[in-house]
Order: structure tokens, then sequence, then C-alpha cells
């Protein structure tokens, strides 16, 4: 599902390989409350860093994955 998000985004959004998204527990607690849902990094952690979508998708980013799949939804036009 990653790679769909990202092709959306960069085909659709203003996003570009370069754009930056903090990868760390507080983006993790906004996405939880949002969605009640609990994302970490693979092995439960976080990169604590701000990360390029290139860098996000090649360290298989999940917390870039998901802020990119909810910036897409809050981004979305209302029809
Ligand atoms: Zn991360």
């Amino acid at each position: 599902m990653k790679p769909l998000y990202y092709a959306f985004a960069l085909e659709n959004m203003e996003v570009t390989p370069i754009s930056l998204l903090t990868c760390n527990q507080e983006a993790a607690e906004m996405l939880a409350e949002e969605y009640s849902w609990t994302v970490t990094d693979y092995g439960g952690g976080y990169h604590d860093d701000t990360l390029t979508l290139r860098q996000g998708l090649r360290e298989s980013c999940n917390i870039y994955a998901a802020l990119t799949s909810h910036n897409i939804i809050e981004k979305q036009p209302s029809r």
C-alpha cells in the first residue's frame, strides 16, 4: 500500500520526493487520536527525525506513510 500513497501524493498533491515530514512520537500520537490506531516503525520505535519522502520510502517509515495517507484524506476536496 505504501507506494500507492506516495504515487498518489506525488501526482495529486504538492508533494515532491524531498517533501519533509517528521517521524516521532508526537506524530504517532496525533495519528492515534485521529484514527484510534497506534502506528510505530518496525521494532516499535520512531526515527525521531525529519525525513524526505525519498528517505521515508527507502527506510520503510510507517509514520511517514501514515502521515502521507492522513494528508491525502485531509486534503481531498469535498464532493
Ligand atoms: Zn519513521
